[in-house]
């Protein structure tokens, strides 16, 4: 049985500029996001538009326990906006009572009277793009905000956070920028902690080939750490923040007791969700589905859909899980693993395919289990930490071979 959604993301996809190793689905504005009538505005008003014609052709579902504004820079948005959109999702779906509703927000995009509107209008969560607390790594990676402003974001977060006005915060780091040694990351880990956020997501640098930093890479131009020294960073993260009392309950995400976000590990639990916007990837049946990632590819999409002309594809309740293998690899994710034979047999698998197929994966990850690398206890399978999770790529590798191997319909 295909459980219906109860968590929506919505893309909001402007930014001042994009960052040198970004490949989101965003537009640029410059500064003109925030001068009135400039087309930078014209172009937002004309996005919201779509988003809410978006989010009226979808059916009605049951009220929703998450929601995200995610970008792009969604503290591009004013109060009002961000309240509208609020608003319509409310009036679509409802929101359960103690919903959690996380928005991302860019140090270079508000001031702390801005910050109070979100909360004022219902959101209780915030996710700050931080990146680095270093202004000449915050320069070399083409970010808009500096040191200053981060840390005067992050007193403003933590402050409303004490006073009970904000229920939850966030601050996100990427490690292995390039010029990055394990002394200088030590300061960066030691900084966030110091900012008492209460989660703290670290994400490795990946270098995406169509950007910035994939060309500079191409060429040979981008210093990132060597694979030893990133090793070395990484286990730094994970041994300093639980020293510090955070929990790393999935890869990329370290938290205070009752911090995690559930809107993360909706995603990471298999869960189907809504997507509104530009380049919005949504699974509310189980089955993925990416829009557009151009303004002008999302907004004749958007007019297909509301004149029936694909016959609302999207919006037909399919009964089509997510295949076992992405099953696998989003909960691999998570501290708590997965059990493979239950997820293989809610996936349809029966006990003859469950046993003859799942020893078959235990062949490919035998070197894993055997290191230690892979734990498994009663049919439970999950990544040691920090070993198994540094080397999580090669442990899903192996995993997508076996699929490959079932040759499955
Ligand atoms: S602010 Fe975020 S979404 Fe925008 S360009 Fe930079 S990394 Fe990409």
């Amino acid at each position: 049985m295909v459980i219906p959604p109860r968590s929506a993301y919505v893309h909001i996809p402007f930014c001042h500029k994009r960052c040198f190793y970004c490949d989101f689905s965003i537009i640029p504005l410059g500064n003109s996001a925030e001068i009135p009538g400039s087309p930078g505005i014209t172009s937002i008003n004309a996005y919201l538009d779509l988003l809410h014609r978006e989010i009226s052709i979808a059916p009605i579902g049951p009220a929703l326990s998450t929601v995200y504004l995610g970008g792009g820079t969604p503290s591009l948005l004013n109060k009002k906006e961000v309240g509208d959109l609020l608003n319509k999702l409310q009036k679509k779906f409802g929101f359960q009572d103690g919903a959690e509703i996380t928005m991302e927000v860019d140090p270079a995009t508000f001031l702390e009277n801005d910050l109070k509107g979100y909360l004022e209008i219902g959101i209780n969560r915030l996710s700050l793009g931080g990146q680095s607390f270093d202004d000449s790594t915050l320069a070399s990676i083409g970010r808009n905000h500096n040191r200053t402003q981060l840390i005067e974001a992050c007193n403003w977060l933590n402050n409303f956070f004490k006073n009970g006005i904000l229920r939850s915060w966030s601050l996100d780091l990427i490690q292995n920028l390039p010029g990055l040694t394990v002394d200088k990351w030590v300061e960066e880990l030691d900084q966030a902690v110091k900012t008492e956020a209460p989660h703290l997501s670290i994400y490795d640098l990946t270098i995406e080939p169509e950007t910035v930093f994939g060309r500079m890479h191409k060429k040979g131009n981008l210093n990132i750490p060597l694979e030893s020294v990133a090793q070395k960073i990484d286990l730094e993260t994970n041994r300093y923040l639980k020293n510090m009392g955070f929990s790393r309950y999935e890869i990329s995400s370290y938290s205070l007791p009752g911090h995690a976000s559930r809107h993360n590990r909706m995603y990471w639990s298999g869960s189907g969700w809504w997507g509104f916007g530009m380049g919005a990837t949504s699974a509310p049946w189980g089955k993925r589905f990416s829009r557009p990632r151009t303004i002008a590819g999302y907004k004749k999409w958007v007019e297909q859909q509301e004149s029936h002309l694909l016959e609302k594809t999207l919006f037909i309740e399919e009964s089509i899980p997510m295949p076992l293998d992405e099953l696998l690899m989003i909960g691999l994710r998570r501290r708590e693993g997965v059990h493979l034979e239950e997820l293989a047999k809610k996936s349809g698998w029966t006990q003859k395919e469950c046993n003859a197929n799942l020893q078959l994966l235990d062949n490919y990850w035998f070197p894993f289990l055997k290191e230690g690398y892979l734990l498994r206890k009663n049919g439970r399978y999950y990544l040691s930490d920090p070993k198994g999770m540094q080397i999580s790529n090669q442990i899903l590798i192996q995993m997508f071979l076996w699929w490959d191997s079932l040759e499955l319909d």
